[in-house]
């Protein structure tokens, strides 16, 4: 079996969906790895060090001869021309709203496997590329805040005088909100955190911030474990109670999101006014419809008060180095399971619940219950 690594940097993707940590495995498992020239180069993976790692290094051309493809982003459709029919296809697909792309995909005959639609069990959580991501993204968000703040994060008491410490309030306490949480304490703000499920309260306390929630709202935990969207009423709570406090911060972070919907519009225009000269906002939820009035996807916009919006696209793009070795790794853990190790064969087993949830394409038509049915 072969399995081939695109070099996705052409269609501005920095990162790539194999390391050669992760080579080595698929070596070691009997696979043939072909990696593009380059493919690596964005995330800091020289071609010598995939050769290494036991890949032989091609072209784009050779995705014709590949059984497996590996990539970040869903196939455009000049690949999919490319791609062996039969063959099985690994990425990102981000399907919602791309009903089409996901309709070509089944008509080209690949195998498509969308890994964001991995269930989030005991035995999925090393392929779970959300987490992964959102990790670094929750990470990064802090970083560009830093940069764009133009004063310390830390109190400092020196002698010339005293640096106040930055008030930082983070919306949103999944994965990307906890790990800013966290980023933001290492580098000594002062952190408060709003959620709509409960059960994020005491992760917020244990990472020393201060949990704030409206005592309207006692508790929007939704299906596994996600959000549910909030009623009118406790949307207007929620704003009351977010509206006195943003105008205290220094930088607001953003990471709110509901499974299949457009993100909550959470921080209005009013409220970004609110805010001092200097302020910064980093709206993580930007491409999927932005929790902030004003924000714009792929731009930092500057308000009439002087307040910056960061609305970066692909943020776990921007620490790609990082991102690329922990989502080879998720990767890498769910082809293991599509592997049979005897006859070095692929062995899809469609009554797997790893294989039900993420399987989108395959033998020609799309399969998964959420597409199946969508008009093109
Ligand atoms: P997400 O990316 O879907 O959303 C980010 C956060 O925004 C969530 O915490 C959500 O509650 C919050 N949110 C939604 N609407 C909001 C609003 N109006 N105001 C404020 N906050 C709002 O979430 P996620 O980071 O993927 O995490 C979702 C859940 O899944 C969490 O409970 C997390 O602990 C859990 N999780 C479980 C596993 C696992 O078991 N393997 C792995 C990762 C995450």
């Amino acid at each position: 079996l072969t399995v081939f690594v695109p070099n996705e940097s052409g269609a501005g993707e920095p990162r790539v969906a194999a390391s050669p940590d992760t080579v080595k495995r698929m070596v070691a498992l009997g696979l043939d790895v072909v990696v593009e020239t380059g493919a690596g180069r964005d995330s800091r993976i020289t071609d010598e060090e995939f050769s290494k790692g036991g890949a032989a290094i091609g072209t784009s051309s050779d995705a014709s001869k590949a059984d497996i493809v590996l990539k970040v982003r869903r196939p455009r459709e000049a690949e999919l021309k490319s791609f062996k029919k039969g063959g099985v296809v690994i990425a990102t697909m981000d399907p919602y709203g791309h009903e089409a792309a996901v309709a070509a995909m089944g008509k080209a005959g690949v195998t498509a496997f969308a890994m964001e639609f991995m269930p989030r069990i005991t035995r999925a959580q090393s392929m779970d590329v959300l987490s992964s991501q959102a990790n670094l993204a929750g990470y990064q968000a802090v970083i560009d805040a830093a940069a764009a703040y133009d004063r310390a994060f830390p109190m400092m008491m020196t002698a010339a005088g005293t640096v106040p410490a930055a008030k930082i309030f983070v919306m949103g306490a999944g994965v990307a909100g906890l790990q800013a949480i966290a980023t933001a304490r290492r580098l000594g703000a002062v952190v408060t955190a709003t959620d709509v499920r409960a059960a994020a309260g005491e992760q917020v306390a244990s990472l020393g911030a201060k949990f704030i929630m409206t005592d309207a709202l006692k508790d929007a935990s939704g299906e596994g474990g996600y959000a549910r969207e909030l009623t009118e009423d406790e949307k207007k709570s929620q704003s009351a109670l977010v509206a006195d406090h943003i105008a205290k911060q220094d930088i607001v972070i953003t990471t709110a999101l509901i499974p299949g919907r457009p993100a909550p519009r959470l921080v209005s225009a009013d409220m970004v006014k609110s805010m001092r000269p200097g302020s910064v906002i980093v709206d993580l939820a930007v491409e999927r419809g932005g929790n902030v009035e004003g924000a714009v996807a792929g731009k930092v916009v500057t308000t009439d008060n002087d307040v910056r919006i960061i609305g970066h696209f692909n943020v776990p793009g921007r620490i790609a180095a990082s991102a690329s070795l922990l989502y080879a790794r998720n990767l890498y853990a769910f082809l293991e399971t599509l592997i049979d190790k005897q006859n070095k064969s692929l062995a899809i087993n469609r009554d797997d619940e790893l294989v039900k949830a993420t399987l989108l394409t395959h033998g020609g038509e799309v399969v998964h219950p959420n597409f199946a049915s969508a008009p093109v």
